[in-house]
């Protein structure tokens, strides 16, 4: 069963703008989905809806493989990395990655070991006592990224995550995200300008186009190449 699927959704914001219009997307347990196309063609508003962030004003938004609360949306199951990494910083790495947790009622120490896996994935073991300020772009990135894990999501949304980082720190993480994919079985959704990249980390690719919003092309990689 697919994690989610976007039947000719329309998105028309309060401002009038436009944003979606007959946007279809499914997407299946681990596949690595990259999603490209122009500036304002409406990937970050599908983002949003696929992770329950914002409504729909036409259409149908379904994640039938999980578990639906009583506001309509999935559970636990969908985790966000924005490309600024939004970290608290009055809080250390363990507090900021305890966080969607600390949300959910998981009293600290329950939580401390998923914690730790998290920072581990991300080889921040050794830096959950420091404090964002302490560390470098990559590194505030990948404590954003562990915050994403530790509720082990099924799908993992990626909007330009890396698009503010450096060449070398992106290949890193663009080189720990593939890694994770390939390990944990997640499904990732990456939004993306770079073509390069695209090619480099996913299994399939998908093309949006602007006014209206909606996808313009769809195609698989070959995920021996794309896996190895
Ligand atoms: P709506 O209520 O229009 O459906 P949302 O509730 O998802 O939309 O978000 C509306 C918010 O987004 C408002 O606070 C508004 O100030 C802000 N906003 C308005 N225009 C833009 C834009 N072009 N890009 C990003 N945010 C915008
Ligand atoms: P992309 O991520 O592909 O750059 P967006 O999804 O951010 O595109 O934006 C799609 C269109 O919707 C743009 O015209 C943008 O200005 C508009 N938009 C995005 N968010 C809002 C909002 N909250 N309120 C009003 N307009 C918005």
């Amino acid at each position: 069963r697919p994690l989610v699927t976007m039947k000719n959704v329309t998105k028309t914001f309060s401002s009038g703008t436009v944003a979606l219009t007959g946007m279809n997307l499914s997407v299946e347990p681990g596949e690595f989905v990259s999603l490209l196309g122009p500036s304002g063609c409406g990937k970050s508003t599908a983002l949003r809806i696929i992770a329950g962030l914002g409504g729909v004003t036409s259409g149908e938004i379904d994640w039938p493989s999980s578990k639906i609360n009583s506001r309509g949306l999935p559970e636990g199951d969908i985790s966000f990395v924005f490309q600024e990494p939004t970290l608290m910083p009055w809080q250390t790495v363990f507090g900021n990655v305890y966080l969607p947790l600390r949300l959910r009622g998981v009293p600290e120490k329950a939580a401390a070991p998923q914690i730790r896996e998290a920072l581990a994935t991300v080889g921040l073991a050794d830096f959950e006592k420091a404090y964002p300020r302490e560390l470098s772009g990559g590194m505030k990135m990948r404590v954003s990224i562990a915050r994403a894990l530790v509720t082990k999501p099924k799908l993992l949304l990626m909007d330009e995550p890396f698009a503010a980082l450096d060449e070398i720190t992106r290949q890193k993480l663009n080189d720990d995200v593939l890694a994770l994919w390939k390990e944990r079985g997640i499904a990732v959704i990456f939004v993306t300008h770079s073509v390069f990249e695209s090619a480099y980390l996913s299994s399939r690719i998908v093309v949006m186009k602007a006014r209206p919003g909606r996808v313009h092309a769809d195609f698989p990689l070959h995920t021996e190449i794309a896996r190895t």
